[in-house]
């Protein structure tokens, strides 16, 4: 049932660090942005305790009180804040035309420009002694998380070419890398299973699956299962990194803005400009390569930049005609 419709500059959704640091700016350019929050507010970084690597922390910040303060400051130049899910999105293909975007399956926004954040969800296995030790030894970014495991052993899951990657880059922090492969060989490029092969400290357990990971608070060992033999195995680590790949949360957007083969929105050039005028992305939802949380805010900037642009190059084509 839809309600009263509201009409907008600007409508940012998500709610991660590519959310809000496009809310500062276009909050800060007069675009009045409304943000909605999503099912995760806060993004991915409110699932992990310890991040170390954005700028600006020397002593590193906890991910939900990072997120808290960004909020903070998207709505000290007057960002709206507001709790909520884009259900569904009509998007103009006219350069100055106005996007539909129903939330909650109720309300219907009119916005001149949107900024899409919605990041991407990191798969896991979902078994149950996983589930539970996320955050306490189980991570799905090596790149963030790897640090904290510096000397020691580990595990990584995963056979593509992000796993070999993050295997290779583990390989140079980690006393040793154990990398499971569900098949009897890799889905990774050859140069990257070269790379991997050819480090020292990896050891690649193919046709080998999780079993259980071991531990009660922390991550204590794996025991792993030969999906052949179904022989197990317990070795000791006290990290385990899944990299079995990530969903883009795009499926909304799904025939109305151009995507990869893996439903990530596609932006044009250096830009945040997707294949519809006056619609933006920013953040892990047009980045599959580097999905960290300082380029998502660099890109979330960008977009702001971007929709200011259109907004000013549409206003004053209006003037003259
Ligand atoms: C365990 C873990 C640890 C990490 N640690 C680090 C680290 O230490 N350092 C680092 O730089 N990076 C880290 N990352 C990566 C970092 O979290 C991401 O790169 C970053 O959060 C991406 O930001 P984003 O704004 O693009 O999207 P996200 O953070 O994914 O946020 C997406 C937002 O969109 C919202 N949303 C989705 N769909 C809708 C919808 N239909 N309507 C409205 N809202 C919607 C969600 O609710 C959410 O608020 C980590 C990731 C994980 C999983």
């Amino acid at each position: 049932m839809t309600e009263k419709i509201e009409r907008l500059k600007t409508l940012i959704i998500g709610s991660g660090p590519a959310g809000y640091t496009a809310a500062i700016y276009a909050a800060r350019a007069d675009l009045k942005p409304v943000l909605y929050t999503g099912m995760e507010p806060g993004g991915q970084l409110t699932t992990t305790t310890e991040v170390d690597n954005f700028p600006g922390y020397p002593e590193g910040i906890d991910g939900p009180t990072m997120m808290v303060q960004l909020q903070q400051q998207a709505e000290r130049f007057g960002t709206e804040v507001r709790i909520g899910m884009a259900t569904a999105v009509e998007f103009s293909d006219e350069v100055g035309g106005i996007h539909k975007i129903t939330i909650d399956d109720s309300k219907v926004i009119e916005a001149e420009t949107v900024i899409i954040s919605t990041g991407a969800t990191a798969k896991y296995l979902g078994i149950p002694s996983e589930q539970k030790l996320r955050g306490g030894g189980v991570s799905a970014c090596a790149v963030c998380d790897g640090f904290f495991y510096k000397g020691q052993d580990v595990a990584i899951v995963g056979a593509g070419d992000t796993a070999a990657e993050e295997a290779s880059y583990l390989a140079n922090i980690c006393k040793k890398v154990t990398m499971l492969v569900r098949k009897d060989h890799m889905r990774a490029s050859k140069a990257m299973q070269h790379r991997v092969e050819s480090l020292d400290n990896i050891e690649i357990r193919y046709n080998t699956e999780v079993d259980t990971v071991l531990g009660d608070q922390v991550v204590e060992g794996l025991r792993m299962v030969n999906n052949v033999t179904g022989e197990k195995e317990d070795i000791s680590i006290t990290g385990l990194f899944i990299a079995i790949g990530h969903k883009p949360n795009t499926d909304i957007f799904k025939g109305q803005l151009e995507m990869d083969e893996t439903g990530y929105i596609v932006t044009k050039g250096k830009s945040t400009k997707t294949s519809k005028p006056g619609v933006f992305a920013s953040g892990d939802v047009q980045d599959k390569e580097y999905r960290q949380a300082i380029t998502a805010a660099g890109t979330g900037c960008m977009a702001a930049l971007d929709a200011e642009r259109y907004l000013a190059t549409v206003e004053s084509a209006e003037e003259v005609s």
